[in-house]
């Protein structure tokens, strides 16, 4: 089956042009100039922006917790994400002790597969590293499984990574071409601030952001760009927010190194201030959003190329469930919903002309394909999945729980105004979402594997 998309003007990473974008049996097969195909279901995109779907990098769908889950599962989210431009999503797996990489992926897979409505793949959150383990690392890059996330925190949860262990992985990563990421922040002054606020009875909100302020994750990005550096190996760091780590990065990188930093829109758009508000524990998050300074570096930082992603870090919790935290912040399921929004938000950034197009494209479906190695994603090309959204800069929309795809009952950017919107999303070719609706199906989203990084 042919699709012809005429008429529009392609933005990719490096630049734009005016070109009919020709698809077949769900690939791009030509980019050009009066383009024609007889019989080919025709597109008008005149007036609108040819893009390739985003890539969130930083899902977690369907997240285990207390029992519960996150409130969008994989069906719920990957609805969200396809209505939000995103065609392809990478969810976190947390490995259980004892399990091996592809063990721990296994069953969520198998729960992925039949409800993805767009494309996806894994990153494995390591939690137990044995020699065991540590050995898989080749077996699971060869498997399209070749990035690892470590915790530096949550340790009284049991999930902290320590120095030993983030050298061990980063070593371990250059040998097998894998890639290491890190949720920095320093767990020790964390649980200490923690037990301090208890102890006096400060529970609210705002005590989640003054237990893990600018310097807790600072200390911590410091220390795993350290590690990288004195490995040479590649790092990523995950939902960077504060100045402080964001400066070390951009030194880092101006040495010569491998460090990618990915943030997310929450970072962008909210500060601390978010925690005072009546609903601010819908806003509790880790790390948490910070103060005006260290969004100002974070504009700079993607302005300036330093922030490699923008991705979400999706965890939706519902009103009930953040609830279980209304007089204790401990208690708060940690996350916040994002995933249909990423796109349109950076896109309307551009439209702005706070980043450009080319930059938007760049940090939510470039960089996200090249650094995970996505082969067929992150460009409208020709030989590439038709991974296609069309962004129309003149359609203004208000973001609203109502108008949202989530099975989440509330959004942190509720309100939001926009000055474009998403007006249809290809996945592979086909219609996923147009003008409102979702037009996708569970099960269409396929498991993408990853190719390892070349030495
Ligand atoms: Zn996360």
């Amino acid at each position: 089956m042919e699709l012809l998309i005429k008429g529009g003007t392609v933005v990719n990473a490096q630049e734009r042009c005016e070109a009919d974008v020709l698809v077949r049996d769900g690939v791009i097969e030509e980019v050009g100039r009066h383009l024609a195909a007889p019989g080919a279901e025709v597109v008008d995109a005149s007036g609108l922006l040819v893009l390739p779907g985003a890539i969130d990098a930083h899902t977690h769908l369907e997240f285990p917790f207390n029992g519960t889950a996150s409130a969008d599962d994989y069906f719920a989210g990957t609805r969200a994400a396809a209505c939000g431009g995103v065609t392809m999503v990478f969810d976190f797996v947390t490995q259980r002790k004892g399990q091996g990489i592809r063990e721990a992926v296994a069953p969520r897979d198998a729960l992925c597969a039949p409800k993805a409505c767009v494309d996806y793949s894994f990153h494995v959150a390591l939690t137990d590293l044995t020699p065991q383990v540590l050995a898989e690392f080749s077996d699971a890059a060869a498997a399209g499984l070749p990035s690892f996330k470590l915790y530096m925190v949550y340790k009284r949860d049991g999930l902290m990574m320590n120095d030993a262990d983030i050298v061990a992985a980063l070593r371990r990563s250059k040998e097998t071409g894998t890639l290491i990421a890190v949720h920095a922040e320093n767990p020790d002054v964390i649980d200490r601030n923690i037990d301090t606020f208890r102890a006096e009875g400060k529970l609210s909100p705002w005590y989640h952001y003054l237990s893990r302020p600018e310097p807790v994750e600072a200390e911590a990005d410091i220390r795993a760009i350290h590690w990288a550096k004195s490995l040479d190996a590649p790092l990523y760091i995950v939902h960077l927010a504060n100045a402080e780590g964001m400066q070390a990065v951009r030194d880092a990188v101006n040495a010569g190194y491998t460090i990618y930093a990915e943030t997310c829109p929450q970072y962008l758009h909210f500060t601390s201030e978010v925690y005072k508000r009546p609903d601010g524990r819908n806003f509790v998050c880790s790390p948490p959003m910070k103060g005006q300074a260290s969004q100002d570096a974070l504009w700079k930082g993607l302005q300036e190329g330093y922030i490699k992603t923008v991705a979400t870090d999706h965890c939706p919790f519902t009103q009930a469930q953040k609830d279980w935290g209304k007089d204790d912040f401990t208690k708060i399921p940690n996350g916040c919903m994002g995933v249909e929004n990423l796109y349109p938000y950076l896109l309307d950034a551009a439209n702005r002309g706070r980043i450009s197009f080319e930059k938007a494209v760049e940090v939510a479906s470039r960089n996200p394909a090249q650094i995970f190695g996505c082969t067929k994603k992150g460009a409208i090309l020709p030989g590439k999945d038709a991974d296609i959204v069309l962004y129309d800069p003149h359609h203004p929309f208000t973001v609203s729980v109502s108008n949202m795809h989530s099975d989440c009952d509330y959004t942190i950017w509720e309100g939001l105004e926009l000055s474009g919107y998403i007006r249809s999303t290809y996945a592979r070719g086909r219609l996923v979402y147009h003008d409102g609706d979702f037009l996708g199906e569970a099960g269409y989203g396929r498991f993408v594997p990853c190719a390892p990084r070349k030495h």
